[in-house]
């Protein structure tokens, strides 16, 4: 703590903001910054240059893992909805959902050897959606058509809230339980 207040320095002034005086310093780089630039972490008082630079080593994940990530989600979310959907009980499938959207990060995860990507449960959610999509082509042909074979409920809102569900655990999955990777 005592490396965050320097009172004996005379004022500082923050090094984006040199009208504002402070007392705190960066504890990591040691530049004075104003309360508006500090980023509170468990350490101390960080800048946001370090705080950038942290976050660069922390995203370890290459385009190529985003390409990687995106197909596995998009056929994880393809196979689940396809093997849902041959289940005869509507409600049971919607317990499914969070089996599935814990199971596609998983999946995931070992095929991008857990690197991490600061859009990793963004790209995810899309390719989760977009398999959701391609798995009712069949019925999406139907709306064209006419009315789906199978009713509106059981065709496209049930499928529906099935990726919506499957997606919103997924990212989650990325979101919060990413520190523990
Ligand atoms: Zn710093
Ligand atoms: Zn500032």
């Amino acid at each position: 703590m005592a490396q965050e207040q320097t009172p004996d320095d005379g004022p500082l002034f923050c090094t984006v903001h040199p009208d504002r005086e402070t007392h705190l310093r960066c504890n990591r780089c040691g530049r004075p910054m104003c309360s508006q630039c500090a980023v509170r972490m468990p350490v101390g008082y960080r800048c946001r240059e370090c705080m950038r630079e942290q976050q660069a080593v922390f995203y370890t994940a290459t385009r190529i893992d985003y390409v990687i990530a995106a197909v596995a989600a998009f056929f994880g979310s393809l196979a689940a909805s396809y093997l849902v959907m041959l289940i005869p009980w509507l409600l049971f499938q919607l317990l499914l959902a969070p089996v599935a959207g814990a199971l596609i990060p998983q999946i995931v995860l070992t095929v991008i050897r857990r690197r991490r990507g600061r859009y990793m449960g963004e790209v995810v959610v899309a390719a989760i959606i977009a398999g959701g999509v391609v798995s009712q082509w069949p019925t999406l042909q139907w709306l064209f058509m006419g009315a789906p074979p199978g009713g509106i409920l059981t065709s496209l809102i049930w499928p529906a809230l099935f990726s919506g569900i499957v997606a919103v655990v997924a990212y989650g999955w990325f979101r919060f339980g990413g520190k523990r990777y």
